[in-house]
């Protein structure tokens, strides 16, 4: 399950910043996830759930904020909307454009006491 791999490098990611920062515990972990990086909510707020158990996120409240996909074209210049990497140009029709975002898995912010 890929969501589940993603959820314990972002547990591992939050624990060390958690962990150097001397945390008690973590309140909340804010997560961004780009529309264009395959990541289903579900699957990933369920793998979250597993993967801060007994850790100091235990508690935490998870928070998923995406991040829609856009994109240049590099035939016209046009910004837009894309759903998925192969995704032609709105205006133009043109193949691939340069992503500008959308791609996003990180851990955003982190609440800690
Ligand atoms: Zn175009």
């Amino acid at each position: 399950m890929h969501e589940f791999s993603i959820a314990v490098n972002m547990v591992d990611i939050a624990l060390e910043y958690a962990e150097k920062s001397n945390a008690a515990r973590v309140n909340e972990i804010e997560l961004e996830i780009g529309e264009l990086s395959g990541v289903v909510d579900d699957a990933m707020e369920f793998a979250m759930e597993a993967a801060i158990k007994g850790t100091l996120l235990e508690n935490a409240k998870v928070k998923i904020v995406k991040i829609p996909g856009l994109a240049n074209c590099r035939s016209c210049g046009n910004e837009f909307k894309i759903e998925n990497f192969f995704d032609p140009c709105a205006k133009c029709g043109a193949y691939n454009p340069d992503i500008i975002s959308g791609k996003e898995l990180r851990v955003k912010s982190l609440n800690i006491d």
